[in-house]
């Protein structure tokens, strides 16, 4: 069978296990393990606190530092199937394109990769090359953010990450971060005719908000100068808030879900250190002088770090020699490269399918994106072939 014909086959098994990202993955885990054993990689499993979910790293050829990491995350975001021209989870062909769930995003790397495995084997490495099969990307990075903890402590180091989005195979050197967060302000509930005597937690939570649109104003003369990104600056953002009982009670509580995309790690310790500063020196004492009950607390719901563009970057420099790329871009969306790379691993991201088709009903990836995406891993190996 050739390459690309197993890669389908793979394929089809990827998406048929339903790996929506509150379900486990511990099946397609358990079938990709088995594929990379049989080409005779060393296997390394870590299942998260619950369980169901695990990540799994696989290394072909020498056990030394300076591998190549070919990246993945095994999650996909629900499909709803009434939406849908055939099954979500039954890999479906019309035309050139492959239909299903994760098609793009991102199981056709990871069909091309594990196909490749026993090619990768027979070349004989000169450097190592790793599989990266991870958990809960889609809602904030989490296996990734494990599996790259396990392999600092694992005393062998990857020099380059290659994160197999869906790029349609064009290289990206960068992406903002994404921060996600939830504040929630406890006033102290009173009638709505003695606003002094309660604390109201709806105009608290207005202040803050008020104070984050004003730091987001302080933000944009910040953007680096050359930056790529559209917008150049780290933005901010308040996407929900709720609060308050009726309109004559003074508001005992509300919540504000909020968001910041920096461009550099320096702004979101710009953004938190204002804000931190504005809650305990303006808000806090001012509404515990009414209720020393009172309180406002934020919670990460996710802090996925971006990918810096950095002058010198191996995986730019290989990842474009393979694919004939002459340019490198930055993108709007977050990934798991910037996990990588802030362990030390040069990441850049580069993969089949086209993120205009992610997490949309009828997902689908071209048959000759993953054509391509062989190509390259194809280079890869006569590269790295010892
Ligand atoms: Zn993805």
């Amino acid at each position: 069978m050739g390459t690309l014909a197993r890669t389908r086959e793979i394929l089809g098994h990827l998406v048929a296990f339903p790996t929506v990202s509150a379900e486990s993955n511990l099946e397609l885990i358990a079938y990709a393990a088995d594929l990379l054993s049989d080409a005779g990689a060393t296997l390394s499993l870590s299942r998260d606190e619950s369980g169901t979910k695990a990540n799994l790293f696989a290394t072909l050829g020498p056990m030394r530092d300076g591998g190549i990491v070919l990246s993945g995350h095994t999650d996909v975001v629900p499909a709803e199937a009434s939406e849908w021209t055939s099954d979500p989870f039954t890999l479906t062909e019309r035309g050139d394109r492959l239909y299903g769930r994760g098609s793009c995003d991102m199981k056709g790397f990871l069909a091309a990769a594990l196909a490749m495995a026993p090619r990768f084997a027979e070349a004989g490495l000169s450097r190592p090359i790793h599989f990266a099969l991870t958990y809960d990307e889609e809602i904030g990075c989490f296996g990734a953010r494990a599996l790259v903890r396990e392999i600092a402590g694992s005393g062998i180091r990857p020099s380059v990450a290659i994160i197999g989005e869906p790029t349609m195979m064009g290289v990206i050197e960068g992406h903002k971060g994404c921060y996600e967060y939830t504040t929630e302000f406890t006033g102290m509930e009173g009638h709505g005719s003695q606003p002094d005597k309660g604390v109201n937690a709806v105009e608290y939570a207005a202040r803050y908000v008020s104070r984050l649109l004003d730091i987001g104003e302080r933000l944009k003369p910040r953007a680096p100068a050359g930056s790529r990104f559209d917008p150049p600056w780290t933005t901010v953002q308040v996407g929900r808030m709720a609060g308050g009982a009726a309109r004559n009670v003074i508001a005992g509580t509300c919540t504000v879900e909020w968001e910041m995309r920096p461009v550099r790690p320096d702004d979101a310790d710009f953004v938190k250190q204002d804000l931190g500063d504005y809650v305990e020196t303006v808000l806090l004492p001012a509404m515990r002088a009414v209720s020393p009950g009172c309180g406002i607390t934020t919670s990460v719901v996710g802090e996925v770090e971006g990918l810096q563009v950095v002058d010198e970057s191996e995986a730019r420099d290989i990842v474009c020699a393979l694919t004939g790329c002459d340019h490198a871009d930055v993108v709007a969306f977050g990934t798991e490269a910037g996990l990588f790379q802030s362990a030390g691993i040069s990441s850049v991201i580069c993969g089949p399918g086209s993120i205009a088709q992610a997490h949309k009903p009828d997902e689908f990836i071209a048959v000759g994106q993953l054509a391509a995406c062989l190509e390259m891993l194809d280079k890869l190996r006569i590269r790295v072939a010892g």
